[in-house]
């Protein structure tokens, strides 16, 4: 929590965003200011992104296993996964091909 300050930036006591260090107004959250606030969330959720999106190599064993286990739960989910990387892989080839053309 943003410490209580009663510098003459303000009229009363106040806090200052953690981030940018503006003053806070009683409005927003405790500890940063709203524009702070959207941009931790945004960075927040762009990590979230990055970690749900694994590389190819680290989905293949995991699909894998799953098509392996006799009672798979989700080999449907699994074979679309792999036909879905197989068809993005051909683009590949095909974009690989007409580059070095
Ligand atoms: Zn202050
Ligand atoms: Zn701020």
């Amino acid at each position: 929590m943003a410490d209580i300050c009663n510098c003459n930036e303000g009229q009363e006591e106040h806090e200052h965003c953690l981030d940018c260090d503006g003053i806070l107004k009683c409005n927003e959250s405790e500890n940063y200011c709203r524009w702070c606030e959207e941009r931790i969330t945004k960075e927040a959720k762009e990590a979230d992104y990055i970690d749900v999106t694994p590389s190819w190599a680290d989905v293949a064993p995991a699909l894998l296993m799953v098509l392996e286990q006799p009672n798979g739960s989700d080999k449907s989910g699994a074979r679309d996964e792999l036909i879905r990387m197989a068809r993005i892989a051909d683009c590949w080839v095909k974009h690989c091909k007409e580059a070095s053309k």
